[in-house]
């Protein structure tokens, strides 16, 4: 028997058309490309989204079609974003930090048809131009004063919207029909899409809008730091409009001055970010002695949370910081570390350990511990394996992916995060499947041991990496980037970790480098800097940290252990593909007149013949 409500479709024009009606003078403020604060509301966004529905019908985009925006986080963004999908066109978001030949790749692999594009990106476009045929127009998000030419054909995006009719009905379609595409950043094979549908952007925003979630309301002022071409801003441009909150966008000045500068003069209540920007902002605050008058609430998520953030932003200025985990295949908001009853009673100290995990499940989404062959784990937090999630806005099926299947058994998406979950249900990544270090049939958490570093007082950043070694297998390398001005020793560093991490995970060597990369989505890029370090070579005493702490043999394996992640297909074509064939240009960044050489110990074990390859190929 089926159940006599009515049938609306969860379609996401209905978000806007409700911010319309019941917020429509609630302002969205912008930094603008072109530099100027712009200042708009959800009724003058509404009536220009329409209007660029229109425009793109003009220019032939039908229902279906890919329409892709290379732009910062701004007004303009969320009416093309909503022109967009409420014509049941898709809106794909594509990422301006991946290389141009990452951008080719997709958006011929997305078919776009048509690119809109923030002034900043003009000369990457002018550049890939003749390499991206199937887009039939570019549309510049400014006006024609500022179009240089560079591009030649280009259109206005003011003009098209001033010439253009907001007379037009938004959805009515299916509410399963594709609404936004967004790309993986590839850190094995070629970028995937992830497809969204309007029924999992709607559901994914109620969700997120749960007061254990994001939990933003009419009253907030919410500044996404997260860009929308990365995983929907979080989905905060859906669920801002979705409850009324004002909304300030940053634009593309995202450095700790210019996101202080909106925060106090927007009074700016709740924002989201990655941990490197938090930490570019906390560092401008305490050298501007700056302070924050309104903020009360971020979510931090991206790549997992430095606990001095965490207390900085407490101990400092009184903000509380919401740790959370996701992915691009989960909408993105996959769990958030608030507090369960039990936790919430517990004293600061206490609830401040479950804070840095990355939290529980909202209604919606179901985790699973596994090992490899499927098997569940104990909930009992020191268990690691791989985490499984399922949900009706996780990812089933890649876009026009070869394969096809990504689902196991049960339709739960293999999220390729190694995990623990606790007692309480709350889920503590400790690492990526492929990013773990395996020592002696042991697994070490790289993220761990990185997040502790990071820690140190002269580090500005730090990052862990597996080095193979002829008998555990890999052993741990610490890199670390210092503090301008800083110096330190690779002691003071293995110091700072003695008796916080187990004697074998250990770092057998720190080296101190100019720059730690970070990807297109601003997490540490392993990838690049196994690629960088593919050279490098364990000092003789590997074991024995010089001075420091002695190395204790890895425990007889007992735990799960995956089998290695499979190279990556090159499929026939792309063999050229800038992102799996990185050229290290910055080896020579790492200060190797600061590595130490002390003295093998008796037991040292001498690498075999065939280990000038230090690293394993991956
Ligand atoms: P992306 O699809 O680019 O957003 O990347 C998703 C991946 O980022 C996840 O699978 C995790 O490996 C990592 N990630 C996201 N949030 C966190 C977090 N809070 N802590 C640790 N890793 C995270």
């Amino acid at each position: 028997m089926q159940g006599l409500m009515q049938d609306w479709p969860l379609t996401v024009d209905k978000i806007l058309d409700h911010a319309k009606a019941w917020h429509g003078g609630r302002e969205i403020v912008s930094r603008s490309v072109e530099g100027p604060i712009v200042r708009t509301t959800y009724a003058e966004i509404h009536e220009r989204a329409k209007r660029v529905s229109n425009a793109l019908l003009g220019l032939g985009i039908l229902p279906g079609d890919r329409v892709a925006t290379l732009a910062w986080n701004t007004g303009r963004h969320i009416e093309a974003w909503y022109g967009i999908m409420g014509m049941g066109a898709v809106c794909h978001t594509l990422n301006p930090r991946l290389f141009a030949e990452q951008l080719v790749y997709i958006i011929n692999h997305a078919d776009d048809r048509i690119i809109i594009t923030d002034l900043t990106f003009v000369p990457v476009l002018a550049s890939i131009r003749d390499q991206i045929p199937g887009v039939k127009h570019i549309i510049v998000l400014s006006d024609e004063a500022h179009l240089d030419g560079s591009l030649p054909g280009a259109l206005a995006y003011e003009t098209l919207v001033e010439n253009a009719s907001a007379d037009i009905s938004w959805g009515g379609f299916d509410e399963n029909t594709a609404a936004g595409l967004c790309y993986t950043s590839g850190t094995t094979g070629n970028p995937k899409g992830v497809l969204y549908s309007h029924r999992s952007n709607f559901l994914h925003t109620l969700v997120t809008m749960g007061s254990d979630v994001l939990g933003i309301k009419a009253t907030d002022t919410v500044l996404p730091v997260v860009p929308m071409f990365h995983a929907n801003a979080w989905g905060l441009t859906f669920s801002a409009p979705a409850v009324g909150a004002k909304l300030v966008m940053p634009g593309p000045k995202l450095d700790g001055a210019s996101v202080h500068e909106l925060l106090e003069t927007e009074g700016v209540t709740f924002s989201a970010a990655v941990p490197t920007v938090w930490q570019m902002l906390l560092t401008h605050l305490r050298t501007s002695k700056g302070t924050l008058s309104t903020l009360k609430r971020v979510v931090i998520g991206g790549s997992a949370v430095p606990e001095a953030i965490v207390r900085g932003f407490r101990d400092e200025y009184g903000v509380d910081v919401t740790h959370a985990w996701g992915m691009t295949e989960t909408s993105p908001l996959g769990t958030q570390a608030t507090p369960n009853y039990a936790i919430s009673q517990m004293d600061a100290e206490q609830q401040l350990q479950f804070k840095l995990k990355q939290g529980r499940a909202p209604l919606g989404i179901e985790l699973k511990l596994v090992d490899d062959d499927d098997k569940p784990l104990p909930h009992d937090g020191t268990t690691f394996g791989r985490l499984k999630v399922a949900g009706p806005f996780v990812v089933g099926e890649y876009f026009r992916a070869e394969g096809g299947k990504i689902l196991d058994q049960d339709g739960f998406f293999d999220t390729g995060d190694v995990a623990t979950l606790d007692e309480h249900g709350v889920m503590q990544i400790t690492d990526r499947a492929k990013d773990v270090i395996k020592s002696g049939g042991e697994w070490i958490s790289s993220i761990e041991i990185e997040n502790i570093a990071a820690g140190h007082p002269k580090a500005e950043l730090a990052a862990v990496i597996g080095v193979v070694h002829p008998k555990w297998d890999e052993r741990p390398l610490l890199l670390v980037k210092l503090k301008t001005g800083e110096a330190a020793t690779k002691d003071e560093f293995l110091q700072f970790l003695d008796g916080k991490i187990a004697k074998w995970w250990m770092p057998d060597d720190v080296v101190f480098v100019d720059e730690i990369p970070l990807g297109a989505t601003g997490k540490i890029d392993k990838k690049l800097i196994r690629e960088r370090m593919k050279d490098y070579v364990l000092p003789p005493a590997a074991g024995v940290a010089s001075g420091a702490v002695a190395l204790a043999a890895p425990p007889e394996p007992k735990i799960y252990a995956p089998e290695p992640e499979p190279e990556p297909v090159v499929e026939p074509g792309h063999e050229d593909d800038a992102w799996l064939h990185w050229t290290p240009d910055a080896a020579q960044s790492v200060d190797r007149s600061r590595r130490e050489a002390p003295a093998a110990p008796a037991d040292h074990v001498e690498a075999p013949a065939d280990a000038q390859l230090p690293f394993r190929g991956r």
